[in-house]
C-alpha cells in the first residue's frame, strides 16, 4: 500500500529522532515517516559512542558545532532527567600530556568560554586531589565541571517510544530505495511507494550516498575511522570517576585517547581510537570488508599524508596506528604513566565514526554540513558532538532549513 506524509526521515539515530521530536514538540507536523535499514534502532553510533554529553570546549567559535553543543548538553541533560534516564555528572579534566602542548590549553579555555562553556584552570594539588595517578606535566590542567556521561542507548530507546506512542511510523529493515524527485516520493525494493512533503537525509555513515540518490554533494565522501575501545580490568588498582581527555589534535575532529567512566556502573573505558576502517560498519574484523571503498578511501588518505593537508602527518604519527596494543597503551599512559598492559581488557564496544572529507579540495570538514536539494535536505556531517547536541541541533535545522523552504512553497 502506498503511503504519504509530510516529513519522511531516513536514518533513526539521534539526528533523525531528535528531528522528529522537535517537528511534534514544536506542532510543525504530526504526519512524520522515519525509516531505517536496521531491524532495530541504534546500530551504529548513537548507539555505540562514548556517552559523554560534551560541555563545548573544542569547536571553533560560529561554526555550527559551537552554536548548539551547550544549549544541546543543557537540553539532553534536562530531557533525560524528566524521562528516568540515569546521568553521571562527574565532570572532565583536560591535561596536556606533553609539557609543549601546555599552550593549547589556553586556546582551548578561550574557544570555550567563547561559546558558553563553564571552564577553569586548576594547579597540581588539584589535579592529584581528583586523578592522583594522572600525569601532571606542567602543573595545570583544564576542568570542566558540567561534563557528564549518559548511556547513548536509553536516549534512543526512550526517543523511540516517545515518538511511536505520538504517531510516528518507525519502519524498520528498509535495505533500499529508490527517489523520484519529480514525484517527490521513494520506492522501496518491495514495490511500496511512499511520498513526501519534504525528505529528511539523516542516514549517519551512509548520508553521503543517500544525498547522492539525490544529485546532492557529489564532492563528498564518508571515510571511516574506526573507533576501538579499552577497559580498565578487575585487577587494575587505578580507579578514575571522571572523564580524562588529552589535549586534542585541533587539526582534526579527534579528541585522542581518553578515560570515560561508564554511566551504568563502574567500569572505566579507555579509547576511542580514530583509525581508518576497511568498511563503514567494519565492527569487528572481518565483518562488512568493503575492499573497492577502501581502496578509495586509502588513496584518498594516502594523498592527504604526502601532502600534509591539514597537518595529516601528524594525525598519521600519532593516532592511525593506535589499533596496535603497545601503541595505545602507550597513548593511555600519556595520561596515567603507572598504567601496565594487566590493567587493560579489550572492550567488545566498537564505533565508526562518520568523517566527511570534500574530495574536490581536499579538506577534512570538522563541522556538521547539511545540504539543500529540492523539498530535501541531507545532513551529510553530523560527527561528535551531535549525540550531545541532538535537541538543538534539531531546532537549528528546523529552523534554518526545514520551514524556510515550507513556507516558501
Ligand atoms: C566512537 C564514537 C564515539 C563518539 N562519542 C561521542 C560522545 O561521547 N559524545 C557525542 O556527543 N558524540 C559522540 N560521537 C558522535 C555521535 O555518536 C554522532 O555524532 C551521532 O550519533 C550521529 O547521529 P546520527 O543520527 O547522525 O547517525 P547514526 O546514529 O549513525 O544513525 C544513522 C541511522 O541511519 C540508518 N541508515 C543508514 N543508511 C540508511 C539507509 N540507506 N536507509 C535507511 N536508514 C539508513 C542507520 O541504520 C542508522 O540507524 C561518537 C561517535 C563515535 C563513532
Amino acid at each position: 500500500m502506498n503511503i504519504s506524509c509530510d516529513f519522511l526521515i531516513v536514518g533513526g539515530g539521534t539526528v533523525g529522532l531528535t528531528i522528529a521530536y522537535q517537528l511534534l514538540e514544536r506542532k510543525i507536523s504530526n504526519k512524520i515517516i522515519i525509516l531505517d535499514k536496521e531491524a532495530e534502532l541504534g546500530l551504529h553510533s548513537s548507539g555505540r559512542n562514548s556517552g559523554v554529553i560534551h560541555a563545548g570546549i573544542y569547536y571553533e567559535p560560529g561554526s555550527l558545532k559551537a552554536k548548539v553543543c551547550v544549549s544541546g548538553a543543557k537540553r539532553l541533560k534536562e530531557w533525560s532527567i524528566e524521562n528516568g534516564i540515569k546521568i553521571k555528572n562527574c565532570g572532565k579534566l583536560i591535561i596536556p600530556q606533553k609539557s609543549d602542548l601546555d599552550p593549547q590549553l589556553d586556546i582551548l579555555y578561550e574557544r570555550g568560554k567563547k561559546n558558553g562553556a563553564v571552564l577553569n584552570f586548576i594547579g597540581a594539588k588539584e589535579i592529584e586531589k581528583l586523578v592522583p595517578e594522572a600525569n601532571i606535566t606542567t602543573g595545570r590542567a583544564l576542568w570542566s565541571p558540567n561534563t557528564s556521561v549518559i548511556n547513548p542507548i536509553n536516549v534512543i530507546s526512550v526517543l523511540q517510544s516517545k515518538l511511536k506512542s505520538k504517531g510516528v511510523k518507525i519502519i524498520n529493515s528498509v535495505k533500499d530505495f529508490k527517489p523520484n524527485k519529480k514525484t517527490n516520493e521513494i520506492e522501496l525494493t518491495s514495490g511500496q511507494k511512499i511520498k513526501y512533503g519534504y525528505f529528511i537525509n539523516s542516514a549517519g555513515l551512509q548520508a553521503d550516498k543517500v544525498a547522492q540518490k539525490f544529485d546532492v554533494g557529489m564532492d563528498y565522501r564518508i571515510i571511516p575511522f574506526k573507533g576501538i575501545y579499552w577497559q580498565l580490568s578487575k585487577n587494575c588498582p587505578i580507579n578514575i570517576k571522571l572523564n580524562l581527555y588529552p589535549v586534542p589534535d585541533l587539526n582534526v575532529p579527534f579528541l585522542g585517547v581518553h578515560f570515560t567512566p561508564s554511566a551504568k556502573d563502574n567500569s572505566v573505558f579507555i579509547g576511542p581510537t580514530a583509525i581508518p576502517s576497511l568498511g563503514r560498519e567494519n565492527y569487528r574484523l572481518f565483518e562488512n570488508i568493503e575492499f573497492q571503498n577502501s581502496i578509495i578511501d586509502f588513496s584518498f588518505l594516502a594523498k592527504q599524508y604526502l601532502l600534509d593537508i591539514d597537518g595529516f602527518r601528524k594525525y598519521v604519527r600519532e593516532q592511525a596506528f593506535l589499533g596496535i596494543p603497545a601503541f595505545f597503551l602507550n597513548s593511555a599512559q600519556d595520561l596515567i604513566p603507572s598504567l601496565n598492559r594487566s590493567h587493560l581488557k579489550r572492550s567488545s564496544k566498537v564505533g565508526i565514526r562518520a568523517q566527511l572529507f570534500n574530495m574536490n579540495t581536499n579538506k577534512i570538514i570538522k563541522d556538521f554540513l547539511c545540504l539543500k536539494g529540492e523539498k530535501s535536505l541531507h545532513i551529510i556531517s553530523a560527527i561528535s558532538p551531535a549525540f550531545t547536541a541532538s535537541f538543538s541541533f534539531a531546532d537549528l535545522v528546523i529552523d534554518n532549513y526545514l520551514l524556510k523552504n515550507i513556507n516558501k512553497s
